[in-house]
């Protein structure tokens, strides 16, 4: 028995890093999985490889979900979970940020979180999961992502509030706020056919080493495993909740 024997899951942001864990994991615990991302050559072998279905989806689109929708209805016939997973980073101070980099960022992170909403929800089944990607920066800030941190704040907000509207239909919403995880977008360097992934990953592995209380960064398919609980019926009579996964960096500092 998986955990999520006969639903139907959107996973957005799928084609690597987090979504892809999570695509992959979701199949293993039995679900059926739309894999959504503009990444359509890596969605699409994913998809090949896990028996899932590929969709080319700009969560910043609004036509582009009403496809998706679509797409899982006439593929499943149904859709039981959504995880709002894609996300795009930007480094910049706020005073030397340009507006139409933080809308870039707006669009993909905040706007896309609140269509998946607005999309999904009304064509879910009653008792469906929706599970939001904000952030270690959803509840603290740090320095030189502020586009990035806003936008994730703003994911929190609407999950409160998307867990208040659809509790009658006991649809549950909830966020997961990762700390440091090891994918494209902490360690671009995955990304550089030239750079020693490796390499830069142990550099990481030295700075979280003394950030991180767990003494290291985290791994995708860690946070798979909080987005699979979240999706599951193990968290039944949680919603409305943000969750941190983060190896004890927003605990506090050490100062011996
Ligand atoms: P990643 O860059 O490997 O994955 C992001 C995915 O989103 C990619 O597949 C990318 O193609 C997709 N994407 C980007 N723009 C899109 C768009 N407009 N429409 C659809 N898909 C789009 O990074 P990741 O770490 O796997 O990121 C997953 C989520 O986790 C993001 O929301 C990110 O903000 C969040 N997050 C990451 C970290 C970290 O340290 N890696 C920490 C906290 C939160």
């Amino acid at each position: 028995m998986g955990k999520l024997d006969g639903r139907v899951v959107v996973v957005t942001g799928a084609a690597r890093g987090q979504g892809e864990q999570e695509a992959r994991l979701f199949r293993a615990e039995g679900a059926e999985v739309l894999v959504a991302d503009v990444l359509d050559e890596q969605g699409e072998a994913l998809a090949r490889e896990i028996g899932a279905r590929y969709v080319h989806l700009d969560v910043g689109e609004e036509t582009d979900w009403r496809a998706a929708a679509r797409t899982a209805k006439e593929t499943y016939g149904r859709v039981d979970g959504l995880v709002n997973n894609a996300g795009i980073l930007r480094f910049n101070s706020l005073v030397d940020t340009p507006l139409e980099e933080f809308m870039q960022v707006v669009r993909v992170n905040q706007v896309g979180c609140f269509l998946g909403i607005k999309t999904m929800a009304p064509v879910m089944e009653d008792g469906g999961t929706i599970v939001n990607t904000a952030s270690y920066t959803a509840v603290t800030g740090m320095a030189a992502v502020g586009t990035y941190a806003a936008t994730k704040h703003a994911i929190l907000g609407l999950t409160r509030v998307a867990a208040l509207e659809l509790a009658d239909r006991r649809i549950r919403v909830n966020a997961m706020c990762p700390g440091a995880i090891d994918t494209a977008m902490s360690n671009p360097a995955q990304l550089d056919p030239e750079a020693d992934a490796e390499e830069t990953s142990r550099a990481l592995d030295e700075l979280y080493r003394k950030l991180v209380p767990l003494g290291r960064i985290g791994r995708p398919d860690e946070v798979a495993r909080l987005a699979l609980f979240l999706t599951s019926d193990d968290s039944s009579y949680i919603t409305g909740q943000p969750f941190v996964i983060d190896g004890g960096w927003l605990a506090g500092v050490s100062i011996i």
